[in-house]
């Protein structure tokens, strides 16, 4: 029987990691205080290469959204990521929300992000996670004017969906995100700003994903988890993602692929003329 993902695959999954570094901490744009920095800094030393190696032991290629900031301040660290194979999408510059701003603003960021990553890595970015997942009511047409091919910020679906952002605009792909998929609600844990129900039981976040990823099987979604390097890098939860890898090879018809190979993939099956 035919599905709707290539070589006869159920569903799809997309492993993506915001590495988002001490800008997770940037208040409103402030920089942040040393701690908060610190947080960053185990981020970008510690837990990328603890995400990267358990990523080469599965020979699966995955997507980190990386805001122009930490990539000004960790080339090396996103060179690496995208000589391993990885995709590099834009995260904004200083992790800030675009649902504040105005136009211009918005394009200035878009400008700087692009131009962090395209100079870190030679390769311009063709994906954006909105920092806030939420976007302005320009977002969409801005995305589309420079060139990406895809958002991943919205929750209408489990399948990725195509958005026409205006009239004689290039059409977008969504991948959608949900927030049972994301580690930061389950495990983030910080008195200011207060994010006081982390640290919970990384067997009552394994049941939850693995019963979200069986439906997902079942349905033929795009199973898109979203990480944070300083959220997951940690043992516990680096041997929860681990297992959870395991277990989701172990069904055979699981396609594990890149945010962009997804995008591409979802703008030729519905003729859009993007992505090809
Ligand atoms: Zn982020």
């Amino acid at each position: 029987m035919q599905t709707i993902w290539p070589d006869q695959k159920k569903c799809s999954v997309a492993l993506c990691f915001d590495f988002d570094a001490e800008t997770l901490w940037f208040n409103g744009g402030k920089e942040a205080t040393p701690t908060p920095t610190s947080r960053g800094e185990y981020a970008a030393f510690l837990a990328v290469p603890r995400i990267l190696d358990l990523l080469d032991q599965h020979e699966m290629l995955s997507t980190f959204f990386v805001p122009g900031y930490t990539v000004e301040k960790y080339p090396e660290i996103v060179r690496e990521i995208k000589q391993r194979g990885h995709e590099i999408g834009h995260h904004g510059f200083y992790h800030e929300t675009p649902v504040t701003m105005d136009y211009e603003e918005e394009k200035e960021i878009l400008e700087k992000g692009i131009r962090a990553i395209e100079e870190a890595t030679g390769s311009r970015p063709l994906g954006y996670r909105s920092p806030a997942w939420d976007l302005s009511h320009n977002s969409l047409s801005l995305l589309s004017e420079f060139g990406f091919l895809y958002d991943s910020s919205m929750m209408a679906d489990e399948k990725p969906y195509v958005v026409n952002p205006g009239i004689g605009q290039p059409p977008l792909v969504e991948i959608p995100v949900e927030w049972l998929l994301d580690d930061a609600p389950h495990f983030l844990f910080n008195f200011n700003p207060k994010y006081r129900i982390g640290m919970a039981d990384p067997d009552k976040v394994y049941r939850i994903w693995k019963e979200e990823f069986d439906g997902y099987y079942q349905n033929e979604g795009c199973f898109n988890l979203t990480m944070h390097p300083q959220v997951i890098g940690r043992y516990h939860r680096i041997n929860l993602l681990d297992d959870l890898i395991t277990y989701m090879k172990s069904h055979s018809r699981v396609w594990f692929a890149r945010c962009i190979d997804i995008a591409k993939y979802w703008h030729e099956k519905n003729n859009t003329g993007q992505g090809g």
